[in-house]
């Protein structure tokens, strides 16, 4: 292989060569590679793959946590008091801001390894052709001398020269700037052609529009087109969210209110109240540093990490990662049929001709299986019509069935898989027919026509061209039928729209088949050749059960206040047969593409609310559906595979692409790809986006108002002159123990059982809202009554004051381990048995905690460091009925208010 490194060079004028010359300088053959070749050309050219783009050092990445206002003030606060000689205090704050941003790492890493997994799983694949076999493998794994094979809506994997191709137009936008698809041909350019005038060439990244084509790669990774551009894979996504966004910018303002605050108590004391400088400022500083939410950030990065894994673990992947907060808002989901409702496993049960409706009997893919008629088994070969039905659904297919050992698997469309299936149980050899029957031309399979055409003919001298797709269709080009004796005859529409009707209403899909003999030379066809000029051969139905998961998570929807519309292309019998199958609801019609096409805009917005089945649509009713629900105010889930799925994917709240069938381009243009296609993963994902919520909801409802209280209890005492109950340095240990642990207990909590009992929460409401700051007042108003009850009973009963502080300090603290448990169930009552078993991380965090208080209030050491002394048991005991009394305070609010707005499952705070 001599030529090989020849490859390397950049600018080679592949679009000039000859085939012969293309071949040879490839040392390949159009058969595709050996898997030898294929070996030894990976390890010589590498992945297929663009560089990604470099990653910043460790280092960086660890100072750039304390890139932060938050920060800031912090790093100034400690180096005032360190100016002050308050050298403790300053060790204390320096632990916060080291330790958050120690966790703020690790937890930056861990959210980038989870979106890293993710990109790995979404990785593109390729259709090729090695060891004479159709096989899919990464497009990574592609090498130069690879044939592969592109249909609509692919992603060309590497730059690849064509060697046959039907129609095929690419859209090659991201290297030309054209936006309008151009065409391409099989055609020798000149070596000096611009880019977008080597019409044999197709380049990586470019996405196929229309038609097919086989081509053969000759360039990859680095030294393709684009890879010469210096283009880089996108750098893998920062975890931001609009909330999360939003909480940043309120961070900042918080803290510029903070200081505000701060300033003015500081002079306030000092000017007023004639505090010391010394005493003011660390109350100031202790007050600022306790009011900052400096955990929040890192608790609500890892709450959104936890939910892309926990997603992605559902074989739901996210894309575009702030749709993980529109999913859980999500009011209705529109969905495919085949594959997501069904579990996209064909099999022909029926077969209908002029005269005779057969059974076929069989399993899975096997090509082996009895046919029926009248219950009565018969033999094949005295119905000379079904060789014909068989030849046609064998010829116009492009899937090919194999037996991998244990069962019959379908590389390609299962429906085509089923077809094949079906022309071997009539006895025809698959292999065979493919190589006396040569194809001469095509007119792929689409959308909008519905049907696909071949041109065949064989050694003998026949020729034809074969017809299949939806019964409408094909009905209405036809012209006459094939009798069972084998006749041509006029056809009998109104026979064939009944039985039509009668297979589709039992939820099979229904595919009717003709032909139109033609003469030998003829090497081409148009869609004019074929309509009006169809004999009709007879038409198959084929079962496609429905998922048992499907029926589950419909039911789901509907008790989470979420409607199921079905979105088919299929006949509008066969979709209200499964969506009743499914358990969907309004499904007394369908309505039809072409009803949508007569309706204004107006009167979609209405009808689009009345039934749950639209049936016959092409991809651009699916936009139109799309926009005629965000009118009604809907968030709308949006399901597509297609290449003309896009417009609708892009505008959909949340656009859902299936990860199996779905193509590229679908997949580039939405939030989501189902790994597995399943409609039990959207509503996982909607489940998963729900909880997210609600963590980052109860994270932020648990840390303002303890921040909140820690800082009243400082400002009520320098108000009103009193001594503070709890020491500066006691402030700042609480913030340290309490904002590294509890805090991030929330972000892995468990959702609460009535998630999916909830309706979905209004998108456009603000997550601080009224019921938040009321729920941080009444909070911090508990926080400071206890603490200053507590401290007021120490003394009273002659306490030393440090007694009196321990006292306050390990208030303050059981008082937000309860709020913490209040705030997991803040949709439901609290008491329950999941209440009790809450979550082991929940558990162990609060044994930290209290570990943690033992320790400084006991051990010598630390009881010198923050001025501590000792609790009696009774004092614990004490303490414990504090947590108890406040977290029934606010439990009682919590069911007052439940009752009073009558909101119970709909709204928290
Ligand atoms: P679903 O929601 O069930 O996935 P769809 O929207 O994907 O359906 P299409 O694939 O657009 O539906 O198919 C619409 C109709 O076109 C089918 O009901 C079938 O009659 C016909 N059809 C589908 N695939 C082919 C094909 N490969 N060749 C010929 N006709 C086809």
């Amino acid at each position: 292989m001599e030529t090989i490194n020849d490859l390397q060079d950049r600018n080679f004028s592949w679009h000039a060569l000859s085939k012969e010359a293309l071949l040879e300088k490839l040392s390949a053959t159009e058969l595709g590679l050996q898997a030898s070749a294929v070996d030894q050309r990976q390890v010589l050219y590498g992945v297929n793959a663009l560089p990604e783009q470099q990653k910043l050092s460790k280092l960086r990445r660890f100072l750039l946590q304390f890139h932060n206002i938050l920060i800031y003030v912090l790093l100034g606060a400690a180096f005032i008091t360190a100016l002050l000689g308050h050298w403790l205090d300053t060790a204390v704050i320096i632990t916060v801001v080291v330790a958050n941003a120690i966790i703020g790492f690790i937890q930056e890493d861990k959210a980038e390894n989870a979106l890293a997994a993710i990109r790995h799983m979404l990785a593109p694949k390729a259709n090729v052709l090695r060891n004479g076999q159709k096989e899919q493998v990464a497009a990574v794994n592609l090498v130069p001398g690879d044939v592969v094979y592109l249909e609509p809506g692919d992603k060309v994997p590497a730059d690849c020269r064509l060697l046959s191709c039907f129609s095929l137009s690419v859209d090659e936008s991201i290297l030309t700037g054209e936006s309008v698809p151009s065409k391409k041909d099989t055609k020798v350019s000149t070596v000096n052609a611009a880019l977008g005038d080597r019409h044999s060439m197709l380049f990586s990244g470019t996405i196929i529009k229309a038609g097919q084509g086989v081509a053969i790669v000759v360039s990859t990774g680095e030294l393709t087109q684009i890879g010469q551009i210096n283009c880089l894979l996108s750098s893998v996504q920062s975890l931001n969210t609009p909330l999360v966004n939003q909480m940043a910018v309120f961070a900042k303002w918080l803290t510029f209110f903070i200081l505000a605050v701060a300033g003015l108590l500081l002079a306030y004391g000092l000017l007023i109240e004639n505090y010391s400088f010394n005493y003011i400022f660390m109350a100031v500083v202790s007050l600022s540093v306790a009011a900052i939410p400096e955990g929040l950030p890192a608790i609500l990065t890892i709450t959104l990490a936890i939910g892309v894994k926990e997603m992605a673990k559902r074989n739901a992947i996210i894309r575009h990662l702030p749709s993980i907060e529109t999913l859980g808002a999500v009011s209705v989901i529109c969905t495919d049929k085949t594959g997501t409702l069904t579990r996209n496993e064909m099999t022909v049960s029926s077969l209908i001709t002029d005269k005779h409706i057969f059974k076929l009997g069989g399993e899975g893919y096997a090509p082996i299986g009895n046919f029926s008629l009248n219950e009565e088994l018969i033999d094949t070969k005295e119905h000379v019509l079904l060789d014909k039905i068989a030849l046609a659904s064998l010829l116009c297919n492009d899937a090919t069935i194999k037996n991998n050992g244990e069962a019959w698997e379908v590389v390609g469309d299962p429906m085509e898989g089923a077809l094949l299936s079906f022309s071997g149980k009539q006895g025809l050899d698959i292999d065979k027919e493919n190589r006396s029957w040569q194809r001469a031309d095509v007119i792929p399979f689409d959308a909008a026509h519905r049907y696909m055409a071949t041109l065949n003919y064989n050694h003998e001298g026949e020729s034809y061209i074969f017809v299949k797709g939806a019964p409408e269709q094909i009905l209405s080009m036809s012209s006459q039928q094939i009798s069972s004796d084998g006749n041509t005859e006029t056809f009998d529409l109104k026979y064939w729209q009944e039985a039509a009707e009668n297979i589709a209403s039992e939820g099979q899909r229904v595919l009717a088949f003709g032909l139109i003999p033609v003469g030998i030379d003829i090497s081409h066809i148009a869609r004019k050749n074929i309509e009006g000029n169809i004999q009709l051969l007879g038409m198959v139905g084929m079962i496609d059960p429905p998922r048992i998961e499907a029926i589950n998570a419909v039911k789901e929807c509907y008790s989470a206040g979420i409607t199921v519309k079905m979105i088919t292309g299929d006949h509008a019998g066969t979709a209200l047969a499964i969506a009743k199958n499914v358990g969907l609801k309004k499904i007394q019609k369908a309505l039809l593409g072409k009803d949508i096409d007569a309706l204004s805009d107006a009167q979609l917005q209405e009808e689009v609310l009345t039934t749950d089945v639209f049936a016959r649509t092409s991809p651009e009713h699916k936009l139109r559906l799309v926009m005629a629900l965000q009118a009604q105010d809907e968030i709308v889930a949006m399901t597509g595979d297609g290449v003309n799925d896009a417009p609708a994917l892009k505008r959909a709240d949340a656009g859902i692409a299936m990860g199996q069938k779905g193509s590229e381009a679908a997949k580039e243009a939405s939030d989501l790809v189902l790994a597995d296609d399943n409609f039990a993963s959207i509503v996982a994902a909607i489940q998963q986006g729900r909880t997210v919520y609600d963590n980052i909801k109860k994270v932020i409802s648990w840390s303002l108002p303890t921040s909140a209280g820690e800082a009243m209890i400082i400002i009520v005492a320098l108000l009103l002159g009193l001594s503070l109950p709890i020491t500066p340095i006691q402030i700042l240990w609480i913030n340290l123990i309490t904002t590294v642990t509890l805090g991030f207990a929330l972000a892995f909590d468990r959702p609460e059982k009535t998630l999916m009992q909830r309706r979905p929460r209004d998108a456009s409401a603000p997550i601080i809202d009224k019921h938040l700051i009321w729920h941080i007042t009444f909070v911090s108003g508990l926080f400071v009554c206890a603490v200053f009850a507590m401290s007021y009973m120490s003394l009273n009963q002659s306490h030393s004051a440090s007694h009196a502080q321990t006292l306050s300090l390990n208030t303050l603290v059981i008082l937000e381990i309860f709020h913490l448990l209040f705030i997991r169930n803040i949709f439901n009552d609290s008491f329950s048995f999941d209440f009790l078993k809450g979550s082991p991380i929940l558990w162990l965090t609060i044994c930290l905690v209290l570990l943690a208080q033992i320790a400084v209030i006991y051990l010598p050491f630390f009881q010198k460091i923050f001025g501590t002394t000792g609790l009696a048991f009774n004092e614990w005991i004490l303490l414990l009925g504090v947590g108890v009394l406040v977290f029934m305070l606010l439990e009682l609010e919590k069911q007052l208010r439940f009752f009073l707005l009558n909101t119970k499952h709909v709204k928290a705070f």
